[in-house]
Protein backbone atom coordinates (compact mmCIF):
# COMPACT_ATOMS: atom_id res chain seq x y z
CA UNK A 1 0.00 0.00 0.00
CA UNK A 2 1.35 3.63 -0.45
CA UNK A 3 2.56 5.29 2.30
CA UNK A 4 0.80 8.30 3.73
CA UNK A 5 1.27 11.24 6.41
CA UNK A 6 -0.38 10.38 10.15
CA UNK A 7 1.01 12.41 12.50
CA UNK A 8 -0.32 12.97 15.80
CA UNK A 9 -1.89 8.56 16.35
CA UNK A 10 -0.78 8.09 19.93
CA UNK A 11 2.87 5.45 19.64
CA UNK A 12 2.96 6.31 15.94
CA UNK A 13 3.62 9.86 16.53
CA UNK A 14 3.43 13.30 17.67
CA UNK A 15 -0.05 14.53 19.55
CA UNK A 16 -1.63 18.03 19.54
CA UNK A 17 -3.14 20.23 21.97
CA UNK A 18 -4.67 23.22 21.80
CA UNK A 19 -2.57 26.06 22.41
CA UNK A 20 -4.01 28.47 25.64
CA UNK A 21 -6.01 25.67 26.72
CA UNK A 22 -4.51 23.79 29.76
CA UNK A 23 -8.23 22.89 31.07
CA UNK A 24 -8.85 21.12 27.29
CA UNK A 25 -7.95 17.38 27.87
CA UNK A 26 -8.06 16.30 24.29
CA UNK A 27 -5.14 15.18 21.99
CA UNK A 28 -5.66 15.87 18.09
CA UNK A 29 -3.83 13.35 15.65
CA UNK A 30 -3.88 14.20 11.96
CA UNK A 31 -3.97 11.92 8.97
CA UNK A 32 -3.29 13.82 6.45
CA UNK A 33 -4.13 12.74 2.72
CA UNK A 34 -3.88 15.74 0.52
CA UNK A 35 -3.79 19.52 0.39
CA UNK A 36 -5.62 20.19 3.50
CA UNK A 37 -3.16 18.56 5.32
CA UNK A 38 -1.18 22.07 4.83
CA UNK A 39 -3.93 23.43 6.86
CA UNK A 40 -3.85 21.44 9.35
CA UNK A 41 -0.12 22.30 9.32
CA UNK A 42 -0.66 25.52 9.34
CA UNK A 43 -2.41 25.59 12.63
CA UNK A 44 0.56 24.01 14.04
CA UNK A 45 2.79 26.48 13.21
CA UNK A 46 0.70 29.21 13.70
CA UNK A 47 0.40 28.54 16.82
CA UNK A 48 -2.71 27.58 17.20
CA UNK A 49 -1.98 23.67 17.85
CA UNK A 50 0.67 23.14 19.85
CA UNK A 51 3.34 19.51 20.36
CA UNK A 52 1.42 17.62 23.39
CA UNK A 53 3.73 15.95 26.08
CA UNK A 54 3.42 11.62 24.63
CA UNK A 55 3.03 11.07 28.53
CA UNK A 56 -0.27 13.31 28.86
CA UNK A 57 -3.56 11.30 29.07
CA UNK A 58 -6.23 13.15 27.35
CA UNK A 59 -9.65 12.53 27.87
CA UNK A 60 -10.33 12.08 23.98
CA UNK A 61 -8.43 12.16 21.01
CA UNK A 62 -10.00 13.63 17.91
CA UNK A 63 -8.76 12.00 14.80
CA UNK A 64 -8.66 14.73 12.25
CA UNK A 65 -8.70 13.58 8.77
CA UNK A 66 -7.32 16.22 6.08
CA UNK A 67 -7.91 15.25 2.38
CA UNK A 68 -9.36 13.75 -0.20
CA UNK A 69 -10.05 9.81 0.88
CA UNK A 70 -9.29 7.65 -1.92
CA UNK A 71 -10.87 4.30 -2.20
CA UNK A 72 -7.17 2.42 -2.19
CA UNK A 73 -7.00 4.44 0.67
CA UNK A 74 -9.54 3.08 2.91
CA UNK A 75 -7.69 0.87 4.73
CA UNK A 76 -4.97 3.31 5.73
CA UNK A 77 -8.27 5.41 7.27
CA UNK A 78 -9.60 2.26 8.61
CA UNK A 79 -6.28 1.47 10.43
CA UNK A 80 -5.81 4.65 11.57
CA UNK A 81 -9.04 4.72 13.62
CA UNK A 82 -8.57 1.50 14.49
CA UNK A 83 -5.69 2.73 16.37
CA UNK A 84 -6.82 5.49 18.37
CA UNK A 85 -7.06 4.14 22.25
CA UNK A 86 -9.74 5.11 24.16
CA UNK A 87 -12.69 7.90 23.66
CA UNK A 88 -12.17 9.00 20.16
CA UNK A 89 -14.41 11.06 17.29
CA UNK A 90 -13.40 11.75 13.90
CA UNK A 91 -13.21 15.03 11.93
CA UNK A 92 -13.60 15.11 8.45
CA UNK A 93 -11.71 18.45 7.50
CA UNK A 94 -12.41 20.35 4.75
CA UNK A 95 -14.72 19.37 1.40
CA UNK A 96 -12.82 16.52 0.42
CA UNK A 97 -13.35 14.65 3.47
CA UNK A 98 -16.77 15.49 4.07
CA UNK A 99 -18.40 15.11 0.43
CA UNK A 100 -15.11 13.87 -2.06
CA UNK A 101 -14.52 18.06 -2.66
CA UNK A 102 -14.19 18.80 -6.43
CA UNK A 103 -13.42 15.17 -7.08
CA UNK A 104 -16.54 13.66 -5.74
CA UNK A 105 -17.91 12.29 -9.14
CA UNK A 106 -14.05 10.65 -9.48
CA UNK A 107 -13.74 6.88 -9.91
CA UNK A 108 -11.20 6.80 -7.35
CA UNK A 109 -12.56 8.83 -4.72
CA UNK A 110 -14.36 8.24 -1.55
CA UNK A 111 -18.10 10.72 -1.35
CA UNK A 112 -17.44 11.08 2.60
CA UNK A 113 -15.26 9.38 5.21
CA UNK A 114 -18.26 9.07 6.78
CA UNK A 115 -19.05 5.83 4.45
CA UNK A 116 -16.31 4.38 5.92
CA UNK A 117 -16.10 5.87 9.53
CA UNK A 118 -18.45 7.46 12.17
CA UNK A 119 -17.95 11.24 11.64
CA UNK A 120 -18.40 13.64 14.73
CA UNK A 121 -17.89 16.69 13.08
CA UNK A 122 -17.29 18.64 9.84
CA UNK A 123 -15.72 21.64 8.87
CA UNK A 124 -16.52 22.82 5.80
CA UNK A 125 -14.44 24.88 2.86
CA UNK A 126 -12.00 23.98 0.11
CA UNK A 127 -9.51 24.13 1.93
CA UNK A 128 -10.95 25.26 5.27
CA UNK A 129 -9.44 27.66 7.57
CA UNK A 130 -6.91 26.62 10.38
CA UNK A 131 -9.48 28.91 12.81
CA UNK A 132 -11.91 26.53 11.62
CA UNK A 133 -9.97 23.62 12.80
CA UNK A 134 -9.54 24.59 15.78
CA UNK A 135 -12.92 25.76 16.66
CA UNK A 136 -14.45 22.27 15.51
CA UNK A 137 -12.28 20.49 18.15
CA UNK A 138 -13.00 22.94 21.18
CA UNK A 139 -16.79 22.31 20.03
CA UNK A 140 -16.18 18.24 20.35
CA UNK A 141 -14.76 18.93 23.47
CA UNK A 142 -17.91 20.38 24.43
CA UNK A 143 -15.91 23.68 25.00
CA UNK A 144 -16.41 27.42 24.01
S1 LIG B 1 -11.02 20.29 0.23
FE1 LIG B 1 -9.83 21.48 -1.25
S2 LIG B 1 -7.95 22.02 -0.14
FE2 LIG B 1 -8.90 20.30 0.97
S3 LIG B 1 -7.97 18.43 0.15
FE3 LIG B 1 -9.84 18.85 -1.04
S4 LIG B 1 -9.13 20.01 -2.83
FE4 LIG B 1 -7.50 20.11 -1.28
Amino acid sequence: MPAIEMTGLRGAGRTYAVTGRPGLHVSVANLGLACCAVEFGSAVTRGLLEPADPTWEPEMTVLVVSGTLTHQLTPHLTAAWNAVVGPRAVLALGACATSGGPYWDSYAVVEGIDSVVPVASYVPGCPPRPEALVAAIVSLAGAS
